[in-house]
């Protein structure tokens, strides 16, 4: 292997490790429910979790490297995550996308269980995610029979582009009856967008149950919250 692959797979490894160890040092995850990745685009390769390993037990070494376009475990021993090819699809098709997280975080999995989008009704919510979270279609019965990772990839790229969202405005989705997608432009940014998504999952349940519908946020300020910290003109935090 060229010393530029190693470096790069060492790279991608060590920043979907430290995104998996995340992950479950913030609480979103029980036993081995949950997986991280992080992307190169450049190199065409994906780092992500080996299935079924203990949070324990998982090193950097571990993490196994799969190819983009392919899908096929290019680098390491273990087998990859079952969810890899829902990774995949949604790296091939956004390039934008350099880190996702799933996990079963149970705030953010009750509305997706509900098949219901969670609404924006807050700065909070707006701080991260331009509008609603979105949730998909069902997945069809030829779906869950063949490919069903695979088809739960595409469904979620589907939704992205017919709705004409942008995945790094909205940055993470419900799969009805099953649970979130976060990510971002790195593995960082979808472990912090996945903590952000249980957050107002968690507080917009509890303004439901306060107000029974509680009314969405102002476009405006909605516009406004999101565009100070992700737009063009963004002023939030320090001038890097
Ligand atoms: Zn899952």
């Amino acid at each position: 292997m060229a010393d530029r692959e190693t470096g790069t797979y060492d790279r991608i490894r060590r920043q979907a490790y430290d995104a998996n160890m995340a992950i479950y040092r913030s609480g979103l995850i029980v036993l081995t429910w949950g997986n991280a990745s992080a992307a190169d685009h450049d190199a065409g390769v994906f780092a992500i979790k080996p299935s079924g390993v203990s949070y324990d037990e998982l090193t950097p070494e571990s993490m196994v490297i799969v190819g983009i376009r392919s899908g096929d475990v290019v680098d390491g021993s273990l087998r990859p995550s079952s969810d890899t090819a829902t990774h995949q699809r949604i790296l091939a098709a956004f390039g934008s996308v350099g880190g996702i997280v799933h996990t079963h975080s149970p705030f953010a999995t009750s509305w997706a269980q509900a098949a219901r989008s969670i609404p924006c009704l807050g700065t909070t919510h707006a701080d991260h995610f331009a509008g609603a979270v979105p949730v998909t279609r069902h997945p069809t019965a030829q779906e869950i029979d063949d490919g069903y990772e695979a088809a739960t990839g595409d469904i979620i790229v589907e939704h992205f582009r017919e709705h004409g969202i942008d995945p790094l405005h909205v940055p993470a989705v419900l799969l009805p009856h099953h649970g979130p997608f976060a990510w971002g432009p790195s593995a960082e940014t979808a472990v912090d967008n996945a903590i952000a998504l249980e957050s107002v999952a968690r507080m917009a349940l509890y303004a439901h149950q306060i107000a029974g519908s509680p009314p969405a946020i102002p476009d405006r300020l909605q516009r406004k919250h999101f565009e100070r910290k992700h737009g063009r003109g963004a002023y939030y935090g320090q001038p890097g």
